[in-house]
């Protein structure tokens, strides 16, 4: 292939005034991929089908840091360059062609894509919002290029493969399989993704005919029910709400190991934390639910309609936040609704008094201000329309710019369509003006909500005297939970008979327990509840040292969440009870460190770091674990190496 030493004069030339976008339209990437975990290559095979819209000379596909081979077939007249960042095609293309080219390519990414180790066994899983899904896939950065993407991915044939659309077809070899997925309808790059791993899953199907696919570790099939919890009601309660029928082929959940985020909302295919996997009693603490609704809405807030620039990116999280919020409702009820609209109305209020808060309309706003503030401006937008307009509205606006993207003003023109009054009030007060319009919210939660009236009214800091009522009876347990915290010493043994939240805030507000407490408090390591669990245990152990060897008894087979919380906590307190257990120190003390290795996740190893760190016992091996965390994918797991090798070097 001959090289084309004038690319970089024409590549100038041409964009140094205008988008891409308005010269080329990228329809379609069918990409073969091998993935290989030794050398942590890819190999991909594209076929790149796009439309000329304008006359041009040459165009580009993002690329990072690849090696490429061409075959343009057919097609001699098309030049490549390679910048190391983007390929070139190089020609006199002319507005209205196509063009059809293939090229091989291969690389090692960076970020984007990450091969890691869970629990000794190979996962690879993509994140492409914000890393960029151009580091493996060439593909198109700008989220205005929207593209239908076919992945067929070759690996050992023992894994699942998990990618955008539905899978057409599988292909057994020797010691591979090869999966065929086929999407029908484009989307903006950042949302491909592909998942490979040790998976089984349960299947269900939507009112509406949709398949939905729970993926999970074998290892978890007790943690299935409680971690899906509500998906296929909040799917249907999602479609009959949002009133456009769901864009996509299927939707499958799949959990991955220490991945970046809580989730992320890629075509049909979201990718969450496997810190959700929770069992019945972690369901209580830490649920998937919010989570699942977020990325759920998403399908259809983002991925479906996708704002156009980061200057409108609340209509993606601020969208997902508040119809996750309206899933919940559909649930849990109207006052944990209105709960969670208070406190993200507290967060952004502080926010401002901070001086840290910015118009909804900046790109460099905060997450609380694209995610909160976002929900926000639609709870109250509906309060103004009402109900009638506001949904009309929604699926207009849906539907006209389906598979497209948008800005703020094509959403509030289609509010003000059905409206038929201007919203310019509402847009400056709520959306464009840099202060939370905090007075206004909170107006509104007393307006719609006695029991957030109530919420407010309990406040023992400002007046005590009603407290010790409020602690028996008449109020709300989210209120009595704001009094123990307020004033801890109010807590009787009648306190205990109220619900979980309740029994929670008393673990971890009754710090000393008055010996008149302890038969009660005891209790607490009953509750379902893992926090509650290991707030207690260290309490009651620290409080009554006579009976430590009890507590422990009592506790030893609890392992809590996926950190293992209360396990570690179990042996910390255990390794400092010297009659207790006597013999077996030693290899409590070896599991302990063990929980560094790297083949555990970045939580339970922070968690064990931690505890090492406290009791002055990171040895070599724990040592030699803190220097490989320093590589470590997650910048989390990075920053707290650092920062305990760092402290560790001082001591
Ligand atoms: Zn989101």
């Amino acid at each position: 292939m001959k090289r084309v030493l004038i690319a970089c004069f024409l590549i100038v030339s041409v964009f140094s005034y205008a988008q891409q976008t308005d010269y080329v339209d990228f329809m379609k990437i069918n990409s073969d991929i091998i993935l290989n975990t030794d050398s942590l290559k890819i190999w991909g095979n594209s076929t790149v089908e796009f439309k000329i819209l304008k006359s041009v000379d040459s165009i580009f596909m993002d690329a990072k840091k690849m090696n490429f081979h061409f075959e343009l077939h057919n097609h001699d007249s098309i030049y490549y360059e390679y910048d190391g960042e983007k390929l070139w095609f190089l020609s006199r293309f002319e507005a209205g062609e196509k063009h059809k080219l293939s090229f091989k390519y291969k690389v090692k990414p960076k970020k984007a894509l990450y091969f890691v180790n869970k629990n000794g066994e190979p996962q690879i899983w993509t994140q492409g919002q914000g890393k960029y899904t151009s580091n493996w896939l060439p593909s198109i950065d700008d989220v205005n290029d929207k593209i239908e993407f076919d992945l067929s991915v070759t690996f050992d044939k023992d894994y699942e493969i998990v990618s955008n659309g539905k899978l057409i077809n599988k292909q057994t070899n020797d010691s591979t399989a090869t999966w065929y997925y086929n999407m029908q309808e484009p989307m903006s790059s950042y949302l491909v993704a592909l998942a490979i791993g040790k998976y089984n899953k349960k299947t269900e199907t939507s009112k509406s005919g949709v398949p939905l696919e729970y993926y999970y570790y074998p290892e978890d099939s007790l943690k299935v029910e409680p971690t899906y919890r509500y998906s296929k009601q909040m799917f249907d309660f999602l479609e009959e709400e949002i009133g456009f029928a769901y864009p996509w082929q299927n939707y499958k959940q799949v959990p991955v190991h220490d991945f970046l985020y809580a989730g992320m909302e890629n075509t049909s295919c979201t990718i969450f934390s496997d810190a959700f996997m929770v069992d019945d009693i972690g369901f209580n603490d830490k649920s998937y639910v919010n989570v699942n609704a977020h990325e759920l809405a998403h399908q259809w807030f983002g991925n479906l309609v996708t704002a156009t620039s980061g200057e409108h990116h609340w209509l993606q999280e601020g969208f997902a936040t508040y119809y996750a919020l309206l899933a919940e409702r559909d649930i849990f009820g109207d006052n944990h609704y209105y709960f969670k609209l208070y406190e993200s109305a507290v967060d952004l209020g502080r926010q401002d008094l901070a001086g840290d808060g910015t118009s909804l309309l900046n790109a460099k706003s905060s997450s609380l201000t694209f995610y909160q503030r976002g929900a926000w401006v639609l709870h109250a937008l509906r309060s103004l329309v009402g109900d009638d307009v506001f949904k009309k509205a929604v699926k207009a606006y849906l539907e006209k710019h389906q598979f497209k993207n948008v800005e703020t003003s094509d959403f509030i023109n289609e509010v003000e369509r059905f409206y038929g009054k201007s919203l310019n009030t509402f847009v400056d007060v709520w959306i464009k003006q840099k202060d939370f319009p905090v007075d206004a919210a909170f107006g509104l939660l007393q307006n719609e909500s006695t029991f957030i009236n109530e919420y407010l009214m309990v406040d023992c800091q400002a007046k005590t005297s009603k407290c010790k009522e409020y602690i028996r009876y008449y109020v709300s347990d989210e209120a009595k939970v704001k009094v123990i915290s307020q004033m801890p010493e109010l807590v009787t043994n009648d306190t205990f008979k109220h619900g979980f939240k309740v029994r929670q805030a008393i673990s971890q507000y009754v710090r000393q327990i008055p010996k008149a407490l302890k038969d009660n408090y005891e209790t607490l390591l009953d509750d379902k509840s893992y926090v509650t669990i290991e707030n207690a245990l260290y309490n009651l152990w620290t409080s009554f040292p006579e009976e430590r060897a009890k507590y422990l008894s009592k506790t030893r087979n609890v392992e809590g969440f996926n950190d293992k919380n209360v396990r570690l906590l179990w042996i910390a307190l255990n390794l400092n009870t010297p009659f207790y257990q006597a013999d077996n120190k030693q290899s409590l003390f070896e599991e302990l460190v063990s929980y560094t290795d790297e083949r555990y996740n970045a939580d339970l190893r922070i968690n064990a770091f931690n505890y090492l760190n406290l009791m002055n016992a990171c040895n070599d091996t724990c040592k030699s674990n803190l220097e490989k965390a320093k590589s470590h994918h997650n910048w989390r797991m990075v920053k707290f190496a650092k920062d305990m090798s760092e402290k560790l070097e001082k001591k």
